[in-house]
Parts: C-alpha cells; structure tokens; sequence
C-alpha cells in the first residue's frame, strides 16, 4: 500500500492505537479509504443535484508535498472537461500523472495551483462527505474486509436489501460465483478467510460501486493485473458499470479505450492531445505512436 496518502496513515495508526474492533477497524478504514483528511471550509455545501457527473480540471498544477520545491511539478496546466456520462479516457506512459488526476477529483489532494470543480462547483466549496458519494473508484488494489460477502458489499450501502444485494452482484458478473462459495453471500472473506482470484475480488468491488451508484466512476488500471480469461470478464462488468454514469478509464490498454467519448493523452504531467481514437490515430502523434506500439507488443 505504498500510495495511501500520509494523513490517512497518521489515522490509520490512531485506529490500530485504539485496538479498535476488527469490525471498527475495517469500517474505519473503508471511511478512510473515502474520506481523506480534508477538513470542510466554513459554509462548504452539497454538490448540485442538478449537475450531477460534471468535472472540470481548469489550469490545475499540483505538486507532491513531499516532493522537492526545485523538482517539477507532476502535473502541469492540466484543463478539460467531462461531461455528464462521457466516457473518458486517460492514457500515457507510466508515472505521466493519470493516477494522480484521478485522485485530484475525490480532493485525496489540494490542487497546488488553479482549480477542479465537480457538478459546476469549485470542490473546496463541497462538503467533502457529499463530494465524495458521488464518485466510485476501482482500481488495481481492491481491499476486502474480513467478513462476509453480504457485509462487504453493504459497506456501500448500509441498509442494502439482499434482492439489492444481489441485482448488484449479478451486474458485476458474481452472482453465481458466490453461490458457489461454502456459504454463499455468508462466506466470510478477506485475510484469514475464503480466499477470492483477483478477477473475483474486482467483481465484488465492481458490485459494491453499483450499489453505491455514484455519479462519476474512476476505473484506475482496475483489469491490469488479471490474467486475460479473467480481464475479459471484468471488463464487461466495467463495461456495465460505466453505463450511464461519467466514467473516467486509465487504461493501460489502449485496446479498452477505442470506444471512448474522448480521450486524453498524458505525458509528464500534461494534456499533450485530446479527442476521439480516430482523431489521434490521424494526428500521427503522441497517441499513434503508443498505439502502434501496443499493436506491435500484443498482435
Ligand atoms: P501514472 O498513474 O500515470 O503512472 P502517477 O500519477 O502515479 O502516474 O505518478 C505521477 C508522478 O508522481 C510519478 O513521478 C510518481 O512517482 C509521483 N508520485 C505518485 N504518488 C506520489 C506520492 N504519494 N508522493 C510523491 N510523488 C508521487
Ligand atoms: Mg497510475
């Protein structure tokens, strides 16, 4: 876990000081998980419901705290805009700072220089609570807790019926994985439990952002781990979960991102093209190159 950020930590180690409950403690790290520690301003209100999957980056530059003032900063002038239920995609080499424009939305970070607004709101006005109900995120690293599956889920949605329960996990493609388990939706997972693959665990994280049903879904590199059988099932699990809602895809596979609405290249902290795979494929630039170079690795 070597990019959860150092506020969460410092909570994280609170929490273990308390010898909290594992129950507690699990809780306390999904809350984490969500909620970074950036405290609301004075005033700071709901997001516009009439609004809803609206993001803009304007002119934000943002910098690592830790890293050093001489250093450049990671990302640069990045600006553009999702509109609601766009399907946008961010590709680029790795370290170009796409993770970290994913985490700039939650507001994980203060951006160091201009602003990124959510549903038409510059997101420091937001209450950070209500900012963040509308946006899921998965991503490489799904975390389950040690319980059940039933509870797992309903960590998204506490007063979750099952018949919810389940809709949720039959769009995510595990349904019927879990009724195969020892004790179906009851089978207790995570460290020291029913061990899942990957590809399961991903569903079960797609399934739990479904019931959340948030606004804006950030799919972080969330297949790029699993071996291909199980990538292809996953992704149509995504496929279903972007649906509807904005989506913003890193993908590490320019293959997923052809149908996207838009498509955003990052290289070295900025925006160096934008637009749809066709339109980057006949600018013959930074886009074309990546793509003829996967073609080459992948036929
Ligand atoms: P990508 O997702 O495109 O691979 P990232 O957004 O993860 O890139 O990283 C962009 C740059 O920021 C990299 O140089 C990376 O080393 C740096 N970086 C990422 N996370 C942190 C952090 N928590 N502290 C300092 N630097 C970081
Ligand atoms: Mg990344």
């Amino acid at each position: 876990q070597s990019r959860l950020t150092f506020p969460l930590l410092g909570l994280l180690r609170v929490a273990l000081d308390l010898q909290t409950s594992q129950a507690l403690f699990a809780r306390i790290f999904e809350y984490l998980d969500l909620h970074p520690a950036i405290a609301d301003r004075p005033g700071a209100h709901d997001v516009d419901p009439t609004r809803l999957g609206e993001v803009e980056f304007d002119d934000v530059t943002f910098r690592y705290p830790d890293a050093g003032a001489d250093s450049p900063a990671t990302l640069q002038s990045v600006s553009f805009t999702i509109d609601p239920g766009q399907y946008a995609a961010f590709v680029g080499p790795s370290g170009a700072g796409k993770t970290t424009i994913s985490y700039l939305l939650p507001r994980f970070h203060e951006v160091t220089g201009g602003a990124v607004r959510f549903a038409g709101t510059d997101i420091r006005e937001l209450r950070q609570e209500s900012l963040i109900d509308n946006i899921g995120i998965v991503s490489q690293e799904t975390y389950l807790f040690h319980a059940t599956i039933a509870e797992n889920l309903r960590y998204a949605k506490p007063g979750a019926t099952d018949a919810e329960l389940e809709v949720a996990a039959r769009a995510a493609n595990i349904h019927d994985t879990i009724m195969s388990f020892p004790d179906g939706y009851g089978t207790v997972v995570g460290e020291r439990g029913y061990r899942l693959s990957g590809g399961e665990k991903q569903r079960v994280a797609i399934a739990r952002v479904l019931l959340k049903d948030p606004a804006v879904l950030i799919l972080d590199e969330a297949t790029s781990a699993l071996d291909t059988i199980s990538e292809r099932i996953v992704q149509s699990a995504l496929d279903e979960a972007s649906r509807g809602r904005t989506t913003i895809a890193i993908a590490h596979r320019l293959s997923t991102v052809i149908g996207a609405d838009v498509i955003f290249v990052v290289v070295a902290g900025r925006i160096v093209e934008s637009g749809s795979h066709a339109e980057l494929l006949a600018r013959g630039g930074e886009y074309s190159r990546l793509f003829a170079e996967q073609a080459g690795t992948l036929a």
